[in-house]
């Protein structure tokens, strides 16, 4: 049975080829390790080209969300996407793209668990494109990707990092990545304050 309790919240990071070869490994599970998450698998591994295409379409409405959210972006800088106005042609050409970037070099995949572990980590990772996701943010500090670069190269929008969208996103991308017996359970020590309810037991 699932726990229930928000502390048992689990979510899939994915250090993207790029995020490797910029040698953050270091620097991103640190913010995730001070922000009081659980590490509770890794790995490191290239994934094939079917595997991406996998993770990528096992949200039924990604490809219509993702190339709805890209033609806004084009939109709001007062502009047409230079492939199609239809979001279904233009996720189509975003996931082939997706496809050689991630299949590229070695990722780090790993599963991070704590309360709202969904919503903190996509906090700490910021928006999808370098350019405009905030500054204090993964996504916004440490790179300066944006769409219209990567379209000009025709290539994916580099950002580092992939992170679980969305509590179901995350329930079907944890099984694609990790069996059951790589997650392990366990106890970590500051757990004891972060989810201690009294805090009674700290005086000598
Ligand atoms: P995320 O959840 O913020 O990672 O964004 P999505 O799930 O919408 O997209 C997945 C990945 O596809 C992103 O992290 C980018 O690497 C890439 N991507 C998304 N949209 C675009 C786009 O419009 N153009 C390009 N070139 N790459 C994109
Ligand atoms: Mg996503």
């Amino acid at each position: 049975m699932k726990k229930q309790h928000p502390k048992h919240e689990q979510t899939l990071v994915v250090l993207k080829p790029d995020g490797i070869q910029r040698s953050l490994i270091g620097e991103i599970i640190k913010r995730f390790e001070q922000l009081g998450l659980k590490l509770t698998a890794v790995k490191m591994l290239v994934p094939t080209a079917d595997f991406v295409k996998k993770h990528y379409t096992l949200d039924p409405e990604w490809p219509l969300k993702t190339g709805q959210k890209t033609i806004k972006a084009y939109h709001d800088r007062g502009l047409k996407h230079p492939v199609s106005d239809d979001p279904l042609k233009v996720s189509e050409v975003i996931l082939q793209k997706l496809i050689r970037y991630m299949t590229s070099g070695p990722v780090v995949a790993m599963v991070w668990q704590g309360a709202h572990a969904v919503e903190m980590v996509r906090k700490l990772v910021g928006g999808t494109e370098p350019r405009t996701s905030d500054v204090g943010t993964i996504r916004g500090d440490y790179v300066l990707d944006s769409y219209a670069m990567s379209d000009i190269d025709g290539r994916s929008i580099r950002n580092l990092i992939h992170a679980s969208g969305s509590v179901t996103e995350a329930d079907m991308e944890i099984p694609l990545w990790f069996k059951q017996e790589e997650i392990v359970e366990y106890k970590l020590v500051q757990e004891a304050i972060l989810y201690d309810v009294n805090l009674d037991g700290l005086l000598e």
